[in-house]
Protein backbone atom coordinates (compact mmCIF):
# COMPACT_ATOMS: atom_id res chain seq x y z
CA UNK A 1 0.00 0.00 0.00
CA UNK A 2 1.15 3.29 -0.81
CA UNK A 3 1.98 6.01 1.92
CA UNK A 4 -0.90 8.17 0.30
CA UNK A 5 -3.35 5.16 0.31
CA UNK A 6 -1.97 5.32 4.36
CA UNK A 7 -2.47 8.57 5.11
CA UNK A 8 -6.27 8.74 3.97
CA UNK A 9 -7.30 5.95 5.93
CA UNK A 10 -5.92 8.16 8.70
CA UNK A 11 -7.59 10.63 7.44
CA UNK A 12 -10.96 9.16 7.06
CA UNK A 13 -10.26 7.85 10.85
CA UNK A 14 -9.32 10.93 12.57
CA UNK A 15 -10.91 13.79 10.36
CA UNK A 16 -15.03 15.00 10.26
CA UNK A 17 -16.39 13.82 6.86
CA UNK A 18 -17.63 17.31 6.74
CA UNK A 19 -14.06 18.79 5.82
CA UNK A 20 -14.81 17.47 2.08
CA UNK A 21 -12.28 16.06 -0.42
CA UNK A 22 -11.91 17.71 -3.96
CA UNK A 23 -8.69 15.96 -5.27
CA UNK A 24 -7.32 12.94 -4.30
CA UNK A 25 -3.79 13.67 -3.66
CA UNK A 26 -1.96 14.08 -1.18
CA UNK A 27 0.91 16.63 -0.31
CA UNK A 28 4.77 16.36 1.17
CA UNK A 29 6.32 19.13 -0.20
CA UNK A 30 5.77 21.98 -3.16
CA UNK A 31 7.77 24.63 -4.99
CA UNK A 32 7.06 26.82 -7.82
CA UNK A 33 4.01 24.90 -10.16
CA UNK A 34 5.07 21.54 -8.60
CA UNK A 35 3.57 19.51 -5.44
CA UNK A 36 5.32 16.18 -4.54
CA UNK A 37 2.91 13.69 -2.82
CA UNK A 38 3.98 11.55 -0.12
CA UNK A 39 4.82 8.86 -2.04
CA UNK A 40 7.10 10.95 -3.85
CA UNK A 41 5.36 11.39 -7.20
CA UNK A 42 5.70 14.73 -8.66
CA UNK A 43 2.59 16.64 -10.05
CA UNK A 44 2.15 20.06 -12.06
CA UNK A 45 -0.40 22.11 -9.90
CA UNK A 46 -3.16 23.79 -11.80
CA UNK A 47 -5.32 23.97 -8.79
CA UNK A 48 -3.08 26.73 -6.60
CA UNK A 49 -4.20 25.41 -3.31
CA UNK A 50 -7.58 27.29 -4.67
CA UNK A 51 -6.36 30.23 -5.73
CA UNK A 52 -3.43 30.82 -3.00
CA UNK A 53 -0.29 30.57 -4.71
CA UNK A 54 -0.24 32.92 -7.68
CA UNK A 55 3.32 34.01 -6.66
CA UNK A 56 4.30 30.20 -6.64
CA UNK A 57 4.64 27.24 -4.15
CA UNK A 58 6.91 28.65 -1.22
CA UNK A 59 8.57 31.50 -3.05
CA UNK A 60 12.19 31.83 -1.28
CA UNK A 61 11.96 35.38 -0.49
CA UNK A 62 8.64 34.68 1.04
CA UNK A 63 9.87 31.87 3.35
CA UNK A 64 12.39 33.93 4.07
CA UNK A 65 11.00 36.92 5.13
CA UNK A 66 8.64 34.25 6.98
CA UNK A 67 11.81 33.48 8.83
CA UNK A 68 13.62 36.38 10.06
CA UNK A 69 9.67 37.93 10.96
CA UNK A 70 9.26 34.89 13.28
CA UNK A 71 12.18 34.80 15.13
CA UNK A 72 11.87 38.65 16.03
CA UNK A 73 7.78 38.41 16.67
CA UNK A 74 5.10 35.77 16.15
CA UNK A 75 1.76 37.25 17.65
CA UNK A 76 1.11 41.19 19.62
CA UNK A 77 -2.42 41.64 18.61
CA UNK A 78 -2.65 44.67 16.91
CA UNK A 79 -5.16 46.12 19.18
CA UNK A 80 -2.60 45.37 22.35
CA UNK A 81 0.49 46.71 20.32
CA UNK A 82 0.66 48.81 17.19
CA UNK A 83 3.58 47.31 15.12
CA UNK A 84 5.01 48.20 11.74
CA UNK A 85 4.79 45.04 9.07
CA UNK A 86 0.36 45.66 9.61
CA UNK A 87 0.35 49.19 8.97
CA UNK A 88 3.15 48.97 6.31
CA UNK A 89 1.21 46.31 4.34
CA UNK A 90 -1.95 48.57 5.36
CA UNK A 91 0.56 51.47 3.31
CA UNK A 92 1.51 48.95 0.54
CA UNK A 93 -2.40 47.83 -0.17
CA UNK A 94 -3.11 51.52 -0.24
CA UNK A 95 -0.29 52.26 -3.13
CA UNK A 96 -1.36 49.23 -5.24
CA UNK A 97 -5.16 49.28 -4.67
CA UNK A 98 -6.56 52.67 -4.71
CA UNK A 99 -10.31 53.33 -3.53
CA UNK A 100 -10.75 56.74 -4.62
CA UNK A 101 -8.84 59.82 -3.29
CA UNK A 102 -8.49 58.42 0.28
CA UNK A 103 -8.00 54.71 1.12
CA UNK A 104 -8.08 52.60 4.17
CA UNK A 105 -7.38 48.97 5.22
CA UNK A 106 -8.31 46.74 7.69
CA UNK A 107 -6.31 42.82 7.81
CA UNK A 108 -8.17 39.83 8.23
CA UNK A 109 -7.54 36.46 8.40
CA UNK A 110 -9.60 34.81 5.70
CA UNK A 111 -11.69 35.57 3.22
CA UNK A 112 -14.97 34.45 4.65
CA UNK A 113 -13.66 36.98 7.61
CA UNK A 114 -12.95 39.51 5.27
CA UNK A 115 -16.61 38.92 3.76
CA UNK A 116 -17.75 39.38 7.02
CA UNK A 117 -16.15 42.68 8.11
CA UNK A 118 -16.71 44.62 4.52
CA UNK A 119 -20.76 43.30 5.34
CA UNK A 120 -20.16 45.17 8.80
CA UNK A 121 -18.44 48.19 8.05
CA UNK A 122 -21.04 48.59 5.04
CA UNK A 123 -23.81 48.75 7.49
CA UNK A 124 -22.49 50.93 9.66
CA UNK A 125 -21.59 53.42 7.15
CA UNK A 126 -25.09 53.15 5.35
CA UNK A 127 -27.52 52.44 9.03
CA UNK A 128 -29.20 49.69 6.69
CA UNK A 129 -29.43 46.29 7.26
CA UNK A 130 -30.09 44.32 4.17
CA UNK A 131 -27.37 42.97 1.37
CA UNK A 132 -28.20 41.66 -1.75
CA UNK A 133 -25.93 39.06 -3.25
CA UNK A 134 -25.50 37.17 -6.56
CA UNK A 135 -26.78 33.34 -7.60
CA UNK A 136 -23.86 31.10 -7.97
CA UNK A 137 -21.44 33.28 -5.58
CA UNK A 138 -18.90 31.74 -3.15
CA UNK A 139 -18.36 34.21 -0.20
CA UNK A 140 -17.26 31.91 2.51
CA UNK A 141 -18.09 29.34 5.08
CA UNK A 142 -18.91 31.68 8.47
CA UNK A 143 -22.31 32.29 9.14
CA UNK A 144 -22.57 35.93 6.56
CA UNK A 145 -20.40 34.52 3.90
CA UNK A 146 -21.71 30.70 4.12
CA UNK A 147 -25.62 33.17 3.73
CA UNK A 148 -24.54 35.22 0.51
CA UNK A 149 -22.68 31.68 -0.86
CA UNK A 150 -25.07 30.63 -3.42
CA UNK A 151 -24.61 27.17 -3.66
CA UNK A 152 -26.87 24.84 -1.67
CA UNK A 153 -24.00 22.12 -1.13
CA UNK A 154 -21.69 24.00 0.66
CA UNK A 155 -24.72 24.34 2.88
CA UNK A 156 -27.01 21.61 3.90
CA UNK A 157 -28.51 21.50 7.43
CA UNK A 158 -26.46 24.61 8.75
CA UNK A 159 -29.14 27.01 8.47
CA UNK A 160 -31.05 29.27 10.05
CA UNK A 161 -28.98 31.29 7.83
CA UNK A 162 -27.77 35.34 8.42
CA UNK A 163 -31.31 37.05 7.66
CA UNK A 164 -31.73 40.35 5.17
CA UNK A 165 -30.02 38.31 2.15
CA UNK A 166 -31.50 38.93 -0.82
CA UNK A 167 -30.29 37.14 -4.05
CA UNK A 168 -30.53 38.11 -7.37
CA UNK A 169 -29.23 36.04 -10.90
CA UNK A 170 -26.00 36.30 -11.88
CA UNK A 171 -25.91 37.78 -15.03
CA UNK A 172 -24.26 34.67 -16.93
CA UNK A 173 -23.86 35.89 -20.45
CA UNK A 174 -23.27 32.63 -21.81
CA UNK A 175 -26.59 30.86 -20.56
CA UNK A 176 -28.97 34.08 -20.52
CA UNK A 177 -27.25 36.31 -23.46
CA UNK A 178 -29.71 34.30 -26.34
CA UNK A 179 -28.46 36.33 -29.34
CA UNK A 180 -28.16 39.74 -27.68
CA UNK A 181 -25.19 42.20 -27.77
CA UNK A 182 -23.77 42.52 -24.06
CA UNK A 183 -24.87 46.00 -23.91
CA UNK A 184 -28.87 44.65 -24.68
CA UNK A 185 -28.17 41.87 -22.26
CA UNK A 186 -26.79 43.95 -19.65
CA UNK A 187 -29.74 46.54 -19.53
CA UNK A 188 -31.76 43.26 -19.27
CA UNK A 189 -30.41 41.72 -16.54
CA UNK A 190 -30.52 45.78 -15.03
CA UNK A 191 -33.91 46.06 -15.21
CA UNK A 192 -34.58 42.87 -13.15
CA UNK A 193 -32.72 44.85 -10.14
CA UNK A 194 -35.17 47.64 -10.88
CA UNK A 195 -37.94 45.21 -10.60
CA UNK A 196 -36.17 43.57 -7.69
CA UNK A 197 -36.33 46.75 -5.56
CA UNK A 198 -40.17 46.90 -5.83
CA UNK A 199 -40.72 43.15 -5.30
CA UNK A 200 -38.07 41.69 -2.94
CA UNK A 201 -36.13 44.40 -0.72
CA UNK A 202 -36.93 48.39 -0.64
CA UNK A 203 -33.69 49.80 -2.16
CA UNK A 204 -33.26 51.96 0.75
CA UNK A 205 -32.83 49.72 3.09
CA UNK A 206 -30.19 47.71 1.28
CA UNK A 207 -26.45 48.85 2.92
CA UNK A 208 -24.71 46.88 -0.27
CA UNK A 209 -24.15 44.85 -3.14
CA UNK A 210 -21.33 42.41 -3.03
CA UNK A 211 -20.08 40.25 -6.37
CA UNK A 212 -17.35 38.38 -7.23
CA UNK A 213 -16.27 39.73 -10.94
CA UNK A 214 -15.07 36.72 -12.07
CA UNK A 215 -16.96 33.89 -10.32
CA UNK A 216 -14.45 31.82 -8.67
CA UNK A 217 -16.58 28.53 -7.24
CA UNK A 218 -19.24 29.30 -9.75
CA UNK A 219 -17.02 28.81 -12.71
CA UNK A 220 -15.57 32.14 -13.92
CA UNK A 221 -18.38 33.85 -14.68
CA UNK A 222 -17.09 37.31 -15.55
CA UNK A 223 -19.37 40.37 -15.30
CA UNK A 224 -20.29 42.26 -18.51
CA UNK A 225 -18.70 45.46 -18.41
CA UNK A 226 -22.23 47.13 -19.52
CA UNK A 227 -23.85 45.50 -16.25
CA UNK A 228 -20.95 46.74 -14.04
CA UNK A 229 -21.02 50.11 -15.24
CA UNK A 230 -24.80 50.21 -14.85
CA UNK A 231 -24.48 48.64 -11.34
CA UNK A 232 -22.09 51.10 -10.11
CA UNK A 233 -25.22 53.54 -11.30
CA UNK A 234 -27.68 52.11 -9.39
CA UNK A 235 -25.37 51.82 -5.98
CA UNK A 236 -24.60 55.59 -6.11
CA UNK A 237 -28.68 56.47 -7.02
CA UNK A 238 -29.34 54.35 -3.54
CA UNK A 239 -26.81 55.42 -1.56
CA UNK A 240 -25.84 51.87 -1.75
CA UNK A 241 -22.47 50.39 -0.84
CA UNK A 242 -20.98 48.27 -4.12
CA UNK A 243 -18.35 45.60 -2.83
CA UNK A 244 -16.57 43.24 -5.00
CA UNK A 245 -15.30 40.03 -3.86
CA UNK A 246 -11.44 40.09 -5.57
CA UNK A 247 -10.57 36.82 -2.79
CA UNK A 248 -10.20 34.40 -5.75
CA UNK A 249 -9.56 36.86 -8.72
CA UNK A 250 -7.14 39.51 -7.10
CA UNK A 251 -3.44 39.91 -6.78
CA UNK A 252 -1.94 39.35 -10.67
CA UNK A 253 -4.82 36.48 -10.89
CA UNK A 254 -6.46 38.48 -14.04
CA UNK A 255 -3.45 40.35 -15.03
CA UNK A 256 -3.85 43.09 -12.73
CA UNK A 257 -3.78 43.47 -9.03
CA UNK A 258 -7.82 43.38 -8.84
CA UNK A 259 -9.91 42.37 -11.43
CA UNK A 260 -12.30 45.91 -11.31
CA UNK A 261 -9.04 47.41 -12.55
CA UNK A 262 -10.24 46.12 -16.12
CA UNK A 263 -13.56 47.52 -16.04
CA UNK A 264 -12.76 51.24 -14.66
CA UNK A 265 -15.07 51.15 -12.20
CA UNK A 266 -14.37 51.54 -8.37
CA UNK A 267 -15.97 49.59 -5.44
CA UNK A 268 -16.66 51.77 -2.33
CA UNK A 269 -15.17 48.35 -0.33
CA UNK A 270 -13.46 45.44 -1.71
CA UNK A 271 -12.46 42.47 0.09
CA UNK A 272 -8.91 40.12 -0.74
CA UNK A 273 -7.26 37.33 0.56
CA UNK A 274 -5.85 33.87 -0.69
CA UNK A 275 -2.90 34.65 -3.06
CA UNK A 276 -2.23 37.90 -1.05
CA UNK A 277 -0.19 35.62 1.31
CA UNK A 278 1.11 32.74 -0.80
CA UNK A 279 -0.44 30.45 1.64
CA UNK A 280 -0.28 32.10 5.24
CA UNK A 281 -3.53 33.14 6.74
CA UNK A 282 -4.11 36.90 5.79
CA UNK A 283 -7.14 39.17 3.92
CA UNK A 284 -8.02 42.42 3.84
CA UNK A 285 -10.80 44.48 3.43
CA UNK A 286 -9.85 48.11 1.45
CA UNK A 287 -12.22 51.03 1.03
CA UNK A 288 -12.99 54.34 0.44
CA UNK A 289 -11.19 56.51 3.37
CA UNK A 290 -15.10 57.59 4.23
CA UNK A 291 -16.86 54.49 4.67
CA UNK A 292 -13.71 52.37 6.23
CA UNK A 293 -13.83 55.07 8.79
CA UNK A 294 -18.18 55.05 9.12
CA UNK A 295 -16.55 51.73 11.18
CA UNK A 296 -16.55 52.77 15.32
CA UNK A 297 -13.46 51.89 16.91
CA UNK A 298 -13.67 48.63 18.60
CA UNK A 299 -16.70 47.10 16.29
CA UNK A 300 -13.58 45.82 13.95
CA UNK A 301 -11.17 43.06 15.32
CA UNK A 302 -9.72 40.04 16.60
CA UNK A 303 -7.08 38.18 18.59
CA UNK A 304 -4.94 37.29 15.31
CA UNK A 305 -6.27 39.50 12.45
CA UNK A 306 -2.67 41.09 10.75
CA UNK A 307 -0.60 38.63 12.05
CA UNK A 308 2.95 40.30 12.29
CA UNK A 309 4.42 36.40 10.02
CA UNK A 310 1.40 37.14 7.77
CA UNK A 311 2.36 40.57 7.46
CA UNK A 312 5.96 40.23 6.53
CA UNK A 313 4.45 37.20 4.12
CA UNK A 314 2.40 39.46 2.37
CA UNK A 315 4.81 42.02 2.00
CA UNK A 316 7.51 39.79 0.41
CA UNK A 317 4.54 37.99 -2.28
CA UNK A 318 3.83 41.36 -3.25
CA UNK A 319 7.57 42.59 -3.54
CA UNK A 320 7.74 39.27 -5.78
CA UNK A 321 4.41 40.04 -7.71
CA UNK A 322 6.35 43.38 -8.48
CA UNK A 323 9.78 42.11 -9.09
CA UNK A 324 8.82 39.00 -11.47
CA UNK A 325 5.88 41.56 -13.32
CA UNK A 326 3.14 38.50 -12.46
CA UNK A 327 0.50 40.96 -13.59
CA UNK A 328 2.26 40.29 -17.89
CA UNK A 329 2.87 37.05 -16.82
CA UNK A 330 -0.70 36.09 -16.10
CA UNK A 331 -1.66 37.51 -19.57
CA UNK A 332 0.65 34.98 -21.40
CA UNK A 333 -0.55 32.31 -19.36
CA UNK A 334 -4.21 33.22 -19.32
CA UNK A 335 -3.56 33.30 -23.72
CA UNK A 336 -1.46 30.21 -23.62
CA UNK A 337 -4.41 28.26 -21.81
CA UNK A 338 -6.84 29.83 -23.75
CA UNK A 339 -5.70 29.36 -27.17
CA UNK A 340 -5.02 25.60 -26.46
CA UNK A 341 -8.88 25.31 -24.63
CA UNK A 342 -10.61 26.69 -27.87
CA UNK A 343 -8.45 24.52 -30.01
CA UNK A 344 -9.63 21.69 -28.04
CA UNK A 345 -13.82 23.13 -28.41
CA UNK A 346 -12.79 22.77 -32.00
CA UNK A 347 -12.72 19.05 -31.85
CA UNK A 348 -15.13 18.49 -28.43
CA UNK A 349 -18.47 19.08 -28.82
CA UNK A 350 -18.17 18.96 -25.13
CA UNK A 351 -16.85 22.09 -24.45
CA UNK A 352 -19.42 24.39 -24.53
CA UNK A 353 -17.29 27.41 -23.45
CA UNK A 354 -13.94 28.37 -22.98
CA UNK A 355 -13.26 31.79 -21.16
CA UNK A 356 -11.28 33.96 -19.15
CA UNK A 357 -10.19 37.12 -17.63
CA UNK A 358 -6.04 36.98 -17.76
CA UNK A 359 -4.86 33.88 -15.72
CA UNK A 360 -8.46 33.20 -14.69
CA UNK A 361 -9.39 30.23 -17.57
CA UNK A 362 -12.31 27.96 -17.37
CA UNK A 363 -14.03 25.17 -19.89
CA UNK A 364 -17.60 24.08 -19.26
CA UNK A 365 -18.92 21.04 -20.47
CA UNK A 366 -22.06 20.37 -21.41
CA UNK A 367 -24.20 17.63 -22.58
CA UNK A 368 -25.41 19.37 -26.03
CA UNK A 369 -24.42 23.17 -27.27
CA UNK A 370 -28.15 24.14 -27.48
CA UNK A 371 -29.19 23.16 -24.09
CA UNK A 372 -26.14 23.96 -22.38
CA UNK A 373 -26.90 21.34 -19.88
CA UNK A 374 -24.06 20.73 -17.82
CA UNK A 375 -22.07 17.77 -18.66
CA UNK A 376 -20.15 16.76 -14.80
CA UNK A 377 -19.73 12.80 -16.17
CA UNK A 378 -16.52 14.22 -18.46
CA UNK A 379 -15.09 16.58 -15.90
CA UNK A 380 -15.34 14.66 -13.55
CA UNK A 381 -13.93 11.74 -15.49
CA UNK A 382 -11.29 14.24 -17.33
CA UNK A 383 -10.32 15.65 -13.81
CA UNK A 384 -9.15 11.75 -12.59
CA UNK A 385 -7.43 11.23 -15.92
CA UNK A 386 -5.33 14.37 -15.44
CA UNK A 387 -4.68 13.24 -11.85
CA UNK A 388 -3.48 10.08 -12.84
CA UNK A 389 -1.08 11.84 -15.59
CA UNK A 390 0.47 14.23 -12.87
CA UNK A 391 -1.80 16.67 -12.86
CA UNK A 392 -3.70 18.70 -10.19
CA UNK A 393 -6.99 20.38 -11.90
CA UNK A 394 -9.87 21.42 -9.81
CA UNK A 395 -13.80 21.74 -10.61
CA UNK A 396 -16.31 24.50 -10.20
CA UNK A 397 -19.56 25.00 -10.72
CA UNK A 398 -22.98 24.05 -9.52
CA UNK A 399 -22.99 20.83 -11.09
CA UNK A 400 -18.73 20.51 -11.32
CA UNK A 401 -19.33 20.65 -14.75
CA UNK A 402 -16.52 23.40 -15.07
CA UNK A 403 -12.60 23.10 -14.92
CA UNK A 404 -11.03 26.39 -13.90
CA UNK A 405 -7.47 27.39 -14.13
CA UNK A 406 -5.04 28.83 -10.98
CA UNK A 407 -2.18 27.67 -11.78
CA UNK A 408 0.95 29.30 -10.25
CA UNK A 409 1.64 31.84 -12.57
CA UNK A 410 5.50 31.71 -12.31
CA UNK A 411 5.11 28.15 -13.62
CA UNK A 412 7.32 27.63 -16.29
CA UNK A 413 6.29 27.19 -20.51
CA UNK A 414 7.53 23.67 -20.28
CA UNK A 415 5.35 22.79 -17.38
CA UNK A 416 2.58 24.83 -19.11
CA UNK A 417 2.72 23.15 -22.03
CA UNK A 418 2.94 19.62 -20.70
CA UNK A 419 0.21 20.25 -18.30
CA UNK A 420 -2.02 21.03 -21.72
CA UNK A 421 -0.84 18.19 -23.20
CA UNK A 422 -1.69 15.81 -20.18
CA UNK A 423 -5.64 17.72 -20.59
CA UNK A 424 -5.38 17.31 -24.55
CA UNK A 425 -4.50 14.02 -24.15
CA UNK A 426 -7.29 12.88 -21.30
CA UNK A 427 -9.71 14.65 -23.36
CA UNK A 428 -9.16 12.93 -25.99
CA UNK A 429 -9.00 9.19 -24.78
CA UNK A 430 -12.46 10.19 -22.97
CA UNK A 431 -14.36 11.28 -26.36
CA UNK A 432 -12.50 9.13 -28.38
CA UNK A 433 -11.02 11.44 -31.10
CA UNK A 434 -8.36 9.14 -32.81
CA UNK A 435 -6.74 12.04 -33.82
CA UNK A 436 -6.90 16.20 -33.99
N1 LIG B 1 -14.73 34.71 -1.62
C1 LIG B 1 -14.33 34.06 -2.72
C2 LIG B 1 -14.60 34.67 -4.07
C3 LIG B 1 -13.67 32.83 -2.63
O1 LIG B 1 -13.29 32.20 -3.74
C4 LIG B 1 -13.41 32.30 -1.35
C5 LIG B 1 -12.71 30.97 -1.18
N2 LIG B 1 -12.83 30.06 -2.19
C6 LIG B 1 -13.85 33.03 -0.22
C7 LIG B 1 -14.49 34.23 -0.39
C8 LIG B 1 -13.59 32.51 1.17
O2 LIG B 1 -12.24 32.58 1.46
P1 LIG B 1 -11.64 31.75 2.66
O3 LIG B 1 -11.73 30.30 2.30
O4 LIG B 1 -10.24 32.25 2.82
O5 LIG B 1 -12.48 32.07 3.85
Amino acid sequence: MSSSHDLFERRKNAVSRGVGVFVETTAAQASGATIIDVDGKKFIDFGGGIGVVNAGHCPPRVVEAIKIQAEKMLHACFHVSTYEPYVKLCEKLIEILPHGKKTKVMLTNTGAESVENAIKIARQATKRPAVICFSEAFHGRSLMGMSLTSKVNYKLNCGPFAPEVYRLDFPNFYHGGDGLSEVEYSDKEINKLEKFVITNVDAGSVAAIILELVQGEGGFNIVPVPYLKSLRKFCDTHGIMLIFDEVQSGFCRTGKWGAYEHYGVMPDISVWAKSMGSGMPIGAVIGKQEVMDAAEPGTLGGTYLGNPVCCAAALATIAVMEEENLNSRALVVGKTVMDRFKKMSEWADCIGDVRGLGAMIAMEFVTDRKTKLPNTEVCETLVKACLEKGLILLKAGSSKHIIRILSPLVISDAELAKALDIIELSLKEIIGVKKI
